[in-house]
């Protein structure tokens, strides 16, 4: 046996040691995270409704009315994903700024969030942004800040961040990997638990529309997880590059001019826009996303915003192929926020004009659908 040796260290050991850990870091973001999730908690979920459709159709219609979160818009889930994934990278902290690119609508429920948690919220957003929505934004204790060429908003939120120290929170990047897409009450899942006493609990198609594209990547790699048959759709409005480039399988799409339709149609591929994902896509025209929005009116008494109307023009196009078809089955599509953001615009004969808008051809088309079955053209 050998004899134990006897070793000794020599010279200096030296480890280098940075430790971060602060206590009141750490007591701060147990008390953010608790109060964001203390929000969701004190939620409850939004309603399904239908949208009546002649019985013997055979197939059945609904609405996931999304404008009854607390801010109004189904970018409540988002903005709630998006601050629980920045704390929790240790991304958002005390003191430090949270600043978004913005067409409204996210800004509007980061704000709540930000004024939530206690820290400072920047919206960069397009200057042709509904005065209604920055109204709401200040409401939350949000600043707003302009730019005039919507394709500027991304480097000129990057720039105010890297100025100011702040943190930007970046939805287009984030919004698809922020949300739990294989469950814990995300939309889709919720969609699927309130269809579960319907005569067709399994839709054939979910119609969605995109804005950072993070609503139909959790729709779409839901129904995958869960195998089920159902399809998704995304409809898109003009102005946007998403139908090209899906169709076309070109990331590098662009357009030239931002979508009329304010919370969707971007004029670059978002990173969160997983086009592979997507079933099946439909360019809708603005003047038909117009007359859907208000028939939604006539035929439930409620205004939404006019991206409600480009999935609901699409949804019901569906429905017309599978009532041709005599294929029974349900088609789900939603409400994305309320029409009182946006009266002196898709609720604007004015703004029509001014715009250019004819939506009495899909106006009279919706009609026509609505009371013989069969789709014009
Ligand atoms: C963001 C938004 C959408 C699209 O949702 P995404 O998940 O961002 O693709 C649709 N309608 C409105 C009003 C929105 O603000």
């Amino acid at each position: 046996m050998r004899k134990h040796e006897e070793r000794r260290v020599t010279g200096t050991v030296r480890t280098i040691d940075v430790d971060r850990g602060d206590a009141a870091y750490r007591s701060w973001l147990k008390e953010a995270v608790r109060k964001v999730q203390a929000d969701a908690n004190r939620s409850a979920d939004t309603h399904l409704l239908r949208f009546p459709l002649p019985g013997e159709w055979g197939v059945d219609l609904y609405l996931k009315d999304e404008s009854t979160h607390p801010t109004g818009s189904l970018k409540h889930r988002l903005a709630r994903s998006l601050f629980l994934y920045g704390l929790c990278n240790g991304w958002i902290r005390p003191e430090v700024s949270v600043i978004e690119a913005s067409s409204g609508s996210t800004a509007i429920s980061e704000a709540y969030f930000a004024q939530l948690i206690g820290v400072p919220f920047v919206a960069v957003m397009p200057r042709t942004t509904s005065r209604e929505k920055c109204r709401l934004i200040e409401f939350h204790g949000g600043r707003c800040h302009f730019v005039d060429d919507p394709r500027t908003m991304y480097a000129e939120a990057a720039a105010l961040a890297e100025r100011s120290g702040g943190h930007y929170i970046d939805q287009f990047t984030y919004a698809e990997r922020a949300t739990d897409w294989r469950g814990n009450n995300n939309i889709a899942e919720a969609i699927y638990s309130q269809l579960r006493l319907e005569r067709h609990p399994e839709p054939a198609w979910i119609v969605a529309t995109a804005g950072t594209g993070g609503t139909s990547a959790t729709i779409a790699r839901y129904t995958r997880y869960m195998q089920y048959d159902t399809r998704v759709c995304v409809a898109d409005p003009e102005n946007s590059c998403f139908f090209e480039g899906w169709r076309d399988n070109d990331p590098d799409a662009t357009s030239e001019r931002g979508s009329r339709i304010e919370g969707i149609g971007r004029p670059r591929m978002e990173p969160s826009f997983l086009a592979a994902a997507i079933d099946r896509m439909m360019k809708v025209p603005d003047a038909a996303t117009v007359a859907a929005v208000r028939a939604l009116e006539t035929v439930l008494g409620r205004k939404a915003g006019g991206s409600t109307g480009t999935g609901l023009w699409s949804a019901l196009k569906i429905v017309a192929e599978m009532v041709a078809e005599g294929r029974a089955g349900s088609v789900v599509t939603l409400i994305c926020d309320p029409g009182d953001r946006y009266l002196d615009k898709y609720y604007s004969d004015a703004w029509l004009a001014a715009e250019g808008l004819d939506i009495q051809p899909y106006a009279m088309a919706i009609d026509a659908f609505l009371s013989t079955g069969r789709w014009p053209g």
